[in-house]
């Protein structure tokens, strides 16, 4: 099914991430403007997730405190509306139900340690920053929670729900994370610096950076290359790889490599298909 081309100039982490790992998959997706057949339970499980934690921050914010049982109910709620028929578990042997489990732990221990523990104010919780680059690229992205500490300082903090960052982690775990400093910078100009971190909710660990303001122009740059390369592409190659088990133009791309024990995705999108 044809969605619509992603807007030519508005460039995510995401989308320059995706020309990276697969090149034929960013045409799909981001210049023929093709919907992916399915979502991976993976994906499903960071939607609820992200609700569930945005859920916590608002009701502190309204003057309560919720505990573990309530961030799991919310969840759950959060849960039945990530999932329904395009969700695919990818991964052999797995099924929604040991994710939901997942969720729900990440979620309780969330909220009984980090949450409780957090003595930060928040600012803003699934805030859309955009920064204009230049002519040709707008930078966009959703920063997850956007708070200062008790002393003060802005900070902005990304939830990851998988376990590691993925085929592309010096940009997942780097440039990703500056990006959204430096929007933030860009809209607090009396700020020097912004602290920047990801919580993985797996293994609860939290990794801070702060990024100086000194740091934003090569963060833009750096991003700034990216995004044009992709706009100046002619060719889209295929790169076939681990990911394309949880691509979703895996059953229209003749260079797909699936193997039997990830099929979950492939086989629900030929289903859909009608194949
Ligand atoms: S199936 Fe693999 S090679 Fe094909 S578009 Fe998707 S990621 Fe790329």
């Amino acid at each position: 099914m044809s969605v619509r081309p992603t807007p030519a100039a508005v460039f995510s982490f995401s989308r320059v991430k995706t020309f990276a790992q697969c090149p034929l998959r960013y045409r799909y997706r981001y210049v023929d403007g093709l919907e992916e057949a399915f979502t991976s339970v993976e994906a499903a499980l960071g939607t609820a997730v992200h609700a569930a934690l945005e859920w916590l921050y608002a009701e502190r914010g309204a003057g309560r405190e919720p505990g573990p049982a309530e961030a799991v109910a919310a969840f759950d709620r959060a849960w039945e509306e990530a999932t329904g028929p395009r969700v695919a578990v990818v991964r052999a042997g797995e099924t929604v139900a040991v994710y939901a489990a997942r969720g729900r732990e990440m979620v309780a221990r969330f909220a009984a340690g980090v949450f409780a523990r957090d003595r930060s104010r928040t600012v803003a919780l699934e805030r859309r920053v955009s920064v204009r680059l230049a002519e040709d690229v707008v930078f966009t992205g959703i920063a997850d929670r956007i708070g200062r500490t008790e002393t003060g300082r802005l900070f902005v903090v990304d939830y990851k729900t998988a376990a590691s960052g993925g085929a592309w982690p010096e940009h997942e775990n780097g440039l990703q994370a500056r990006l959204y400093a430096a929007a933030l910078l860009a809209g607090h100009p009396q700020e020097d610096g912004v602290l920047a971190g990801f919580h993985y909710l797996a293994s609860g660990e939290t990794r801070w950076e702060r990024v100086p303001r000194a740091a934003a122009p090569g963060v833009w740059a750096r991003f700034l290359e990216l995004a044009r390369e992709a706009l100046a592409a002619t060719e889209f190659p295929a790169r076939p790889g681990v990911l394309c088990a949880w691509c979703g133009f895996n059953h229209r791309c003749p260079a797909a490599r699936v193997p039997e024990e990830l099929s979950g995705g492939v086989t629900l999108a030929r289903r859909r298909a009608g194949g």
